[in-house]
């Protein structure tokens, strides 16, 4: 995984000195849509945990993994363009040493207008950027609590309320999102 990372970065300095575009000699390409920008291919901000970018949370045999299949945004050229202008206002430095929370504070910015998540203690609940469409009140509902060690999925647990430490998103189930918002249980769609 920490590979994954070091290609994400070599990646994204790459595109800071001038981005490419289509990779036409991809053998994958297009892996989204035709004229897709593959600029950040090894996405910066992986794992995302944010469903309105395409991505969800699969399991597969080594675990569970964020899997971008259907995130379109990255690849969209007036969002790397933003995302390269935003990302080019920080050192190499920083962009090296900054962890899951810097990037993943950056991409809210970038695609919500502003920082949703909210620290509550050592738990950093995300569910306030995704719980945000037709809600509605429900008795009880399960979310989920993703421990990272850095960029890594560590585990997932299904849970109830906002306590210890990791992040905290929705359960995604067909187009519904599941989870705590000011205190109440709700159900969103996605
Ligand atoms: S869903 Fe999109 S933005 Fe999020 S990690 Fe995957 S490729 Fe990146």
């Amino acid at each position: 995984m920490e590979e994954l990372r070091e290609r994400a970065l070599v990646e994204l300095f790459g595109a800071l000195e001038g981005k490419y575009g289509p990779n036409y000699e991809c053998k994958y390409y297009p892996c989204h849509f035709h004229g897709q920008d593959c600029s950040l291919c090894f996405c910066p901000f992986y794992p995302c945990l944010l469903y309105d970018l395409g991505g969800e949370i699969k399991i597969t045999s080594n675990g569970y993994v964020w899997n971008c299949q259907n995130c379109f945004w990255i690849h969209r050229p007036e969002n790397v363009e933003e995302v390269l202008a935003a990302l080019s206002g920080y050192s190499r430095q920083q962009l090296i040493e900054g962890d899951w929370y810097f990037f993943n504070s950056i991409l809210q910015r970038l695609y919500y207008g502003s920082e949703f998540g909210i620290w509550e203690g050592e738990a950093y609940n995300l569910m306030p950027a995704m719980l945000r469409n037709e809600c509605e009140p429900v008795e009880k509902a399960e979310f989920l609590n993703v421990i990272l060690e850095g960029f890594e999925i560590q585990s997932i647990h299904r849970c109830t309320s906002v306590e210890g430490e990791g992040v905290f998103i929705p359960l995604k189930e067909d187009e519904k999102l599941f989870g705590l918002l000011n205190g109440n249980f709700v159900v969103c769609k996605v």
